[in-house]
């Protein structure tokens, strides 16, 4: 099968409006005789959900939370990005454009994220108009700050919770419709499987997660937005259930799993303290608009920092080597994420590191404080000289932004970072790889789409920061709403689908014995036992840092991990009952698949872009090398039974309006 990406011809700025000129509409009569699944109701889908119910459709949507509301985009702190220019500070659709290209590494598709810069203005002022509370300036104004890999200032943010706001702005939106009965929705169910009728995606397979009951849903398409699969590490800063069975259970029906090892390792996390934990914490990133980050200068202090006899605060500024603003100083602290963790990795590794482990950078804010202090100072009139007034009117400013998460911050470590500097290391926080999809948002499966974090579409090998909130309502606002209907066009003489079709019944089959197997197999480890085995092979050889040895010892543990999975786990409970083990089993056995695959991606992709770094493909100064002549494509992976047997689709990269150069933020 070949790949279409179908980007409609003409220039990239009018692409999207030509193409939504002439696409096939659906007019709202027929709307009311069409049914769409969406299956996950985060900022994607819920945003999606609202969207087509306000269109006309009638949606089923589905997650397996008890609400839409406690999807895991509720953790997004930061910000959304959108090229309003309010700052008059240069920003443009291009710009953002272009940022989000070179933040990617040249490995996204022009038209897409050309279109999602397009589109980014219309999301804030759809999230204000359903009221979310967007920070704004004293005059009023919405307030900016800046992310990684920019130097303008377009970051939108509701304090450190902009996620939960927009959440709940989507959540109102669908509650409107479920309200007048548009929106079914199906809290705590999970998708088990997708149904394919005549080679069209017309249903799903999902578990009541409180009855057990196993359900036949049916529709005229569906759309998958079930989050990424970063937990295929164990250790993460996503949500404890965030995974990848919907997405994993469409590839094995035949959607093509485009870049699995374009994963984001976000540099500003709270560092691991020990075996026993199943959970990191991100310090977002907004906080390197202020905080610098930096470790000592000499190994004799790093080694008496860790050893306790000497506290960060004990060094002088000249005793401080502030690696991101030495090594590029024009971005300085504001690199993207995987220049900042490669960074941190490095230091660490040569012996700086300043925790017990050894692998923990400093975020200080010291100098913020100071400079803010001085400011508030200057505006109320008061003494510039006072030190300690200056400090405490430059804490409060700090407080002022940042205030929840330092506090987030001092409850896990107990330690006040107003008054020394948090300690940080990167962690895994985001898949840039998903599900194939073409400019349509569709999957190589005629009528399942995909859309947010769970398909692949538009950040290339590495998502800059406050640019996945952005992605997830475009797709949800804004893109799917009119390519959907163009595929729908041609359906609205179908009628219902029927769940009593032998398609049914035999995908309903197939997930029972699957649910069975593992209630019967009486095995002697817990799941968690396996999930933490497949996180530490997928850190220690497919993590931050892969080479080809490590890689292909990853691919063969992990199929032997996946053996002894299926030998030896123990899943206690009924398959009809209130079951959370058999949950992250049917979670984790795809995981274990998931990430041979992952690691098959990663040896076979010999070169380094953004997240994706092979040691034995690095600038002299450690940067990642890019090979455009031989890898400047999508990696699509179509499934033949064993991730070992995945067949390689290459979809080539065109770059019309973006040079391709290696990328330097000096
Ligand atoms: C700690 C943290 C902070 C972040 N901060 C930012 C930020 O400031 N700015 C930014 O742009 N990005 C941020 N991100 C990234 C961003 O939050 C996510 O990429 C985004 O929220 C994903 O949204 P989504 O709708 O695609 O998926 P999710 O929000 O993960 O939603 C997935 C949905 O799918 C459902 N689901 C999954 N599988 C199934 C199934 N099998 N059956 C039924 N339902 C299913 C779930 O119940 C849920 O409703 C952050 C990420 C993390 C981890």
């Amino acid at each position: 099968m070949s790949l279409d990406s179908k980007i409609p011809n003409g220039p990239i700025s009018d692409k999207w409006t030509n193409y939504k000129d002439h696409i096939n509409l659906v007019n709202p009569a027929n709307k009311r005789n069409i049914d769409i699944i969406v299956v996950g109701t985060g900022l994607a889908g819920g945003s999606a959900a609202a969207t087509l119910a306000e269109l006309g459709y009638n949606v089923k949507a589905f997650c397996f939370q008890d609400s839409p509301r406690r999807a895991h985009s509720i953790a997004a702190q930061g910000g959304i990005n959108a090229a309003k220019n309010y700052q008059g500070d240069g920003d443009s659709t291009f710009r953002l454009f272009y940022d989000t290209v070179k933040g990617g590494d040249y490995r996204a598709r022009e038209a897409n994220v050309h279109r999602l810069a397009e589109v980014s203005a219309n999301i804030i002022d759809q999230c204000v108009a359903q009221g979310v509370p967007l920070a704004r300036e004293y005059g009023g104004l919405l307030d900016n700050r800046s992310f990684g890999g920019t130097l303008v200032s377009r970051t939108f943010y509701a304090k450190g919770q902009t996620g939960q706001q927009l959440l709940l702005g989507a959540y109102s939106a669908m509650n409107r419709q479920i309200g007048r009965g548009k929106i079914k929705m199906h809290n705590r169910h999970e998708m088990l499987d997708l149904v394919i009728v005549n080679g069209k995606a017309r249903g799903i397979i999902a578990r009541n997660l409180v009855t057990g009951e196993i359900e036949r849903h049916s529709a005229h398409a569906v759309v998958i937005a079930s989050g990424g699969y970063g937990n295929v590490f164990f250790l993460s800063t996503n949500a404890m259930g965030s995974n990848a069975t919907a997405a994993w259970k469409i590839h094995k029906k035949g959607a093509f799993f485009a870049n699995p090892c374009y994963t984001q390792i976000h540099p500003t996390c709270i560092p691991v303290s020990g075996d026993h934990q199943s959970k990191l914490t991100l310090m977002s990133e907004s906080l390197r608009n202020d905080g610098r980050i930096w470790v000592p200068k000499s190994l004799e202090d790093a080694k008496a920092i860790r050893e306790g006899k000497k506290k960060p605060t004990d060094l002088s500024e000249e005793e401080r080597d502030y690696y991101l603003e030495r090594r590029y100083p024009s971005f300085g602290n504001l690199v993207p994420r995987d220049v900042a963790s490669r960074a941190a990795k490095e230091r660490c590794d040569a012996g700086y590191g300043v925790n017990k482990t050894g692998e923990a950078v400093y975020l200080d804010f010291a100098a913020a404080i100071q400079r803010y202090g001085l400011e508030q100072a200057y505006i109320k009139g008061l003494d510039a000289d006072d030190k300690k007034l200056v400090i405490k009117l430059g804490t409060e400013v700090v407080a002022n932004k940042y205030g929840n998460l330092f506090q987030m911050y001092e409850k896990i470590v107990d330690e006040n970072p107003y008054m020394t500097p948090m300690m940080i290391y990167p962690a895994v926080h985001y898949t840039m790889g998903g599900t194939w999809v073409d400019y349509n948002l569709m999957t190589t499966i005629p009528g399942c789409f995909s859309i947010g974090e769970s398909n692949f579409s538009d950040h290339g090998a590495n998502r800059l920061g406050a640019s996945a909130l952005m992605q997830g309502l475009a797709d949800g606002y804004f893109v799917l709403p009119y390519t959907i209907g163009d595929y729908l066009a041609p359906d609205i003489k179908t009628g219902k689908i029927s769940t009593d079709l032998p398609e049914f019944v035999e995908a309903e089959n197939n997930v029972r014995e699957q649910l069975n197997k593992f209630i019967n197999n009486n095995g002697a480890h817990s799941v968690d036992h396996f999930h933490k085995k497949l996180g530490k092979i997928m850190w220690d050889k497919v993590g931050m840092a892969r080479n080809a040895q490590g890689l292909t010892e990853a691919i063969d543990e992990i199929a032997a991990l996946r053996e002894e999975f299926y030998r030896d786990v123990k899943v206690p409970g009924t398959i009809d009952s209130f079951n959370q083990e058999l949950e992250k089993a049917m979670r984790v056995a795809d995981f274990l698949e998931l990430g041979e695959l992952f690691a098959k991606d990663a040896l076979h992709r010999r070169e380094s872009c953004g997240g994706h770094f092979r040691e034995e493909y690095q600038t002299e100064e450690g940067e990642a090398l890019r090979d455009d002549e031989n890898f400047a494509y999508v990696a699509a992976w179509e499934y033949k039974g064993k991730p070992s047997e995945a067949v390689l689709h290459k979809e080539p990269l065109v770059y019309e309006n973006i040079k391709l150069v290696q990328r330097s933020y000096k």
